[in-house]
């Protein structure tokens, strides 16, 4: 009997694809922000993404998340916590080499690892805010992806207003008392370890009374929900979580109780920069393959690219994406001179992210038809893109922000 029509025939696993490189478009100005050692460390993460990230994108969009072991390879291979210190397990880098990572992985358009949240949000919490004992257990784990690390703020009853979460944590003598649940949290479903948003007062000031707890999982009462079906980053894994009386010791907590919503903001002038990188670094690869394309095809007998209407897109979209390049390059050294203000940074991730959705619609429209087929790279752009809009606070609350410093 022919195995593939057998009903106990298993699903065709989906296929591996290579990755193909695509000339990348001249520059308008040439980057600064680098020097020889970064284009070192670089030619390995790319190496990295286009072998071991690129291949499986259809296999993990259609499992709703990346292979568990992803996470270690990345560990070895140095591409998770580099900025955290070598005692704690990272390369003791600067954020530029942060930076690289996220951009190589725009460069292939993966939209599936959860590193940026796990080394440049979750670990840093943990660096600037953990005891010792914390730093010491937990981030050589997160450095060598032994653990997978989360951060869970949104609940299904609210996001921007995060002061208005429920989900609690109850004072129980020698523990807290979790009960609440959480959504959409990216790396959720694959997460060891995670870092819960809760209520520990009631006085009533819901930045007083918020606090950050560690929760690791297989903590009794903790589940976790399926990866969420979402319109696109589908091979990222961002699920619901939910907490059911669960019982944490007292030194789980990060810092001290009621200073939650102090560390959030602290932190957030990075946290809204890195979706900048994402959306500049990804913009760019979309508009590359899309210049490729419209070179290649032919229609009237000659190369698309050839009609001056598509010339003076082209023309519109590379200055677009220059000047978010500059932007975004700007914050990165202000950042790295530890002078980035969260209102650059609010500006950044709600301009670049926008121009990224505007760059991506231009190139779906450049491949024709092509453009809205699910195995063309640049329709997965097209959707997993838009979610720069929305998370790291939405860019409503960025312009909110930003006016408030006019
Ligand atoms: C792919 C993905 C990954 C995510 N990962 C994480 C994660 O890892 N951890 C986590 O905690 N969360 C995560 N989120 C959640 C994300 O941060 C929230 O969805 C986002 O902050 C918006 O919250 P909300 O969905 O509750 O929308 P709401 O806050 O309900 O907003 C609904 C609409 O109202 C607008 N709005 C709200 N308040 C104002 C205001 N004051 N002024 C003007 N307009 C306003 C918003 O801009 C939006 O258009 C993720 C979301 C997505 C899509």
């Amino acid at each position: 009997m022919d195995a593939a029509a057998s009903p106990e025939a298993p699903p065709a696993a989906p296929p591996r694809h290579e990755f193909t490189a695509t000339p990348e478009t001249p520059k308008l100005l040439p980057r600064t922000i680098y020097g020889p050692e970064h284009e070192d460390y670089r030619r390995g993460v790319r190496r990295f993404f286009e072998t071991e990230v690129y291949p499986h994108w259809e296999a993990w969009e259609a499992q709703g998340h990346v292979a568990r072991d992803l996470w270690n390879k990345a560990g070895e291979a140095g591409l998770l916590c580099v900025a955290i210190p070598e005692e704690f397990g990272g390369l003791g880098a600067d954020r530029l080499f942060s930076t690289i990572v996220m951009e190589e992985q725009g460069r292939v358009l993966a939209s599936g690892p959860g590193f940026s949240l796990h080394s440049e949000i979750v670990a840093p919490y943990i660096l600037h805010y953990g005891s010792d004992a914390q730093k010491r257990h937990y981030l050589p784990k997160l450095a060598t992806g032994e653990m997978v690390g989360a951060i869970a703020m949104t609940e299904p009853g609210t996001g921007s207003d995060l002061q208005s979460i429920r989900t609690k944590a109850e004072d129980k003598g020698d523990h807290y008392l979790i009960n609440g649940s959480k959504i959409f949290i990216t790396n959720g479903y694959l997460s060891d370890l995670v870092i819960v948003v809760a209520k520990t007062g009631s006085s009533g000031k819901g930045s007083a009374d918020t606090s950050l707890i560690l929760v690791e999982a297989g903590t009794p009462g903790f589940t976790k929900g399926k990866p969420l079906k979402k319109m696109g980053m589908r091979a990222q894994d961002t699920s619901e979580l939910f907490f059911d009386d669960v019982k944490v010791p007292k030194e789980n907590i990060l810092g001290a109780p009621g200073m939650g919503f102090m560390m959030l903001m602290q932190q957030l002038a990075w946290e809204r920069l890195l979706i900048a990188i994402q959306a500049q670094a990804s913009a760019e690869a979309t508009f590359d393959l899309a210049r490729d394309y419209v070179k290649n095809r032919q229609a009237f007998g000659r190369p698309v690219a050839a009609f001056q209407t598509m010339r003076h897109r082209m023309a519109e979209l590379q200055t677009e994406l220059s000047v978010g390049r500059t932007f975004v390059d700007e914050c990165v050294k202000a950042e790295v001179a530890g002078t980035l203000s969260p209102v650059a940074a609010a500006g950044a991730k709600m301009w670049v992210s926008e121009m990224c959705s505007r760059v991506a619609d231009q190139c779906v429209q450049m491949h024709g038809g092509y453009g809205f087929m699910w195995e063309y790279p640049v329709a997965r752009s097209f959707v997993d893109n838009r979610a720069h809009r929305i998370y790291g606070g939405t860019n409503d609350i960025m312009k909110e922000l930003i006016s408030r410093a006019l």
